[in-house]
């Protein structure tokens, strides 16, 4: 049997084994999902273990960055992103990722086919945000960044036009708008990460909090007529890149949406 788990602190809310397990159940896979807490400076010492016990990893806070110089390797997306939310130890050598960068641009060429020279605007300047723009960038989209500290803001697209990103000029609106803050989140559902008027129905709005599932940015954008993708999307298709990564195989994503859903509800 192949074991995976999440690692982090908490770990408990994670909706990871519930997706990964359920399509390990779905395709007949001898393979298990677990939940392992480890607390935060423990990375060092509970790695070797780790490495005997799971042939993968997904990590989470506080352990992102911890892990990465502990790895043998680090894939581009880690590298651009600067964090790593997946491990493979494939072959007694471990390889780092970040697979929200796919799992936000899987999720918008879902619905809008090729990010080649769409003008895409991220809210946010941290973990997601950097991923969503740097995976956005690389597919050939023109990139703004907007964040509540603006120095923040700046820094990261200088460091998106250091690795060739094109910077959205902002003559035109936007074709995507992104919000990867944490505003809209429960216990605050109220709230919207941008002023609604800034919507139009030629936008695709893009939520990457999905608690709840659907936002009042999203329902703001749905009045509008905007197309718009929620942040269980984003969730399930990082974990199909995963399940690719460490196993090679095609996720129903179906299986995983529905698995993560029901999570959601208890
Ligand atoms: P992070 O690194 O802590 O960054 C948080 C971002 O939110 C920063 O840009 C911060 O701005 C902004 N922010 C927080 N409170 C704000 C407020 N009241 N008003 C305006 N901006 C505010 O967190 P993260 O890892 O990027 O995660 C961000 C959100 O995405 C979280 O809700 C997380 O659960 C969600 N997420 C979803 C997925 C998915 O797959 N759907 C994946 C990863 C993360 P400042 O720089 O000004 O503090």
């Amino acid at each position: 049997m192949k074991k995976f788990a999440v690692i982090g602190d908490p770990v408990q809310h994670s909706m990871s084994p519930a997706m990964h397990n359920a399509v390990f159940a779905k395709l007949g896979l001898d393979c298990i999902f677990e939940k392992v807490r480890i607390q935060k400076g423990r990375m060092e010492n509970e790695f070797a273990s780790l490495r005997a016990d799971y042939s993968g990893l997904s990590v989470t806070i506080p352990h992102k960055i911890a892990v990465m110089p502990l790895l043998d390797k680090l894939d581009k997306s880690a590298e651009l992103v600067g964090a790593v939310n997946c491990v493979d130890f494939d072959g007694g050598k471990s390889k780092g990722y970040n697979t929200d960068m796919a799992g936000a641009v899987d999720s918008l060429k879902a619905v809008v086919g090729s990010l080649k020279n769409k003008k895409i605007l991220v809210l946010g300047a941290g973990g997601a945000a950097r991923a969503i723009a740097f995976g956005c960038a690389l597919e050939g989209a023109e990139i703004g960044i907007w964040n509540r500290t603006e120095k923040k803001a700046a820094v990261l697209m200088e460091e998106l036009k250091k690795a060739g990103a094109r910077a959205w000029k902002q003559k035109e609106p936007a074709d995507i708008l992104i919000n990867a803050t944490s505003v809209g989140m429960s216990p605050l559902p109220e709230e919207t990460p941008i002023d609604t008027d800034f919507l139009e129905s030629s936008m695709t709005v893009m939520d990457i909090v999905y608690n709840p599932l659907e936002t009042k940015l999203l329902k703001e954008a749905k009045k509008r007529g905007c197309a718009t993708v929620d942040g269980l999307e984003m969730l399930v298709r990082q974990g199909a890149k995963a399940l690719d990564i460490w196993l090679g195989i095609e996720a129903p994503l179906n299986v995983m949406r529905k698995a993560a859903e029901r999570e959601l509800k208890t």
